[in-house]
């Protein structure tokens, strides 16, 4: 994929659940393109025409020297595109963030269905909190409710702004904050007050959920797809009594944080399949592993007959790997498979995040769940 002659250029994709978001940039970190892309369903097609997307944005005197994938979908997405490097999401972000704001201090990132907190001290990230079971701190919660009230989530920030009294909702699940909106909209309580009301019970429940426990200092960055509605940023700035910065590409910082990841692997070959690869036919395919108690579902990626990757399993042993099957099976497990917390989140699921962060983080947890 080199060619000498161009100027060097860096990939970086995040595949969530929600959006798929791409973004490209120069060896010093400049963006050169950038795609926000809502999800279907279909993280490979989404992945397909992000790149289709990306590479006709891009001028021909670019090259790609190196791709790194992040997000919940970044081994499916690293099989289709050809990725160097693959990063969880919250050291992803956590490049970005610091890359941009070197003096951060508390990482905000609401999601469509997920939202997280990373505690960054002196450029180095030494704690994090994640919250994937209850919805009502994230920005579906916003969504439900929009659709509830028969409006856009836009239409839904610009109003909440111009709330002078805020109603309050009692916020701690959809359910209630849904029964409670009904009982507030009844009351007489004008539209505009309900909106800011929500944006004020979605912030409730992220710092009682997400960051209970946790140092938060400012300087604080919000950034993930909720960082653009306006009601949400104030109803932070006033819980906290703090200013709140949205950054430049808030709703792509996982993937610009993959971008400045790869530009800094020291890639001398990228694996990257060009710009044809959103046109191959990717198909997937599973099957049971059961070299372990564990019967793990195992998806493989396919283009024609040939494996490009493959994902799942508690162990990781398949990540990534595109080895005959046979290559692999009867192996057993790799490392230590750990058991279900009850916290959603598995202790495996959290250490592996951990295992993939050593550049960025240091934190007691991850000592202590492997002794
Ligand atoms: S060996 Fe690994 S992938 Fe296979 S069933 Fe056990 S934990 Fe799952």
């Amino acid at each position: 994929m080199g060619n000498p002659m161009k100027n060097s250029c860096y990939m970086g994709i995040d595949v969530g659940s929600i959006s798929t978001n791409c973004v490209v940039i120069t060896p010093e970190g400049g963006v050169l393109s950038e795609i926000y892309r809502r999800g279907d369903g279909h993280p490979i097609e989404s992945v397909q025409k992000c790149l289709s997307q990306l590479t006709a944005q891009l001028s021909d005197e670019y090259c790609v020297k190196g791709v790194c994938t992040t997000g919940s979908g970044r081994v499916l997405a690293g099989a289709v595109v050809g990725t160097d490097v693959i990063k969880n999401e919250i050291s992803a972000h956590a490049r970005a963030t610091i890359h941009l704001y070197p003096d951060v201090r508390t990482i905000f990132e609401i999601g469509g269905q997920d939202s997280k907190v990373t505690i960054v001290r002196d450029g180095v990230v030494v704690d994090f909190s994640m919250n994937l079971l209850c919805a009502a701190g994230t920005g579906s919660f916003l969504d439900s409710q929009a659709r509830r009230l028969n409006i856009t989530i836009e239409e839904l920030s610009t109003r909440a702004m111009t709330s002078e009294d805020p109603t309050d909702i009692a916020g701690r699940c959809t359910v209630f904050a849904e029964s409670d909106m009904i009982h507030k909209q009844q009351g007489g309580h004008e539209q505009k007050d309900i909106m800011m009301g929500l944006c004020h019970a979605l912030v409730r429940n992220y710092l009682s959920n997400v960051c209970n426990g946790k140092e938060i200092k400012p300087p604080i960055v919000l950034q993930g797809g909720v960082s653009a509605n306006k009601g949400i940023c104030r109803a932070f700035k006033e819980a906290l009594q703090c200013d709140i910065v949205v950054p430049p590409y808030n709703m792509v910082m996982g993937a610009y944080g993959a971008a400045l990841i790869a530009s800094k692997s020291g890639i001398e070959k990228t694996k990257y399949r060009g710009k044809e690869a959103s046109t191959h036919i990717i198909i997937t395919k599973g099957f049971e592993c059961g070299d372990c108690p564990n019967c793990c579902e195992i998806i493989e990626v396919l283009d024609a007959d040939e494996v490009i990757g493959r994902t799942g399993g508690r162990c990781g042993k398949w990540e990534g790997r595109t080895e005959p099957r046979e290559a692999l099976k009867g192996t057993g497990p790799i490392g230590t498979v750990f058991g279900t917390s009850a916290g959603g989140l598995t202790e495996y699921d959290t250490c592996r995040l951990l295992d993939n962060v050593p550049d960025l983080i240091q934190i007691g947890v991850s000592k202590k769940r492997r002794s």
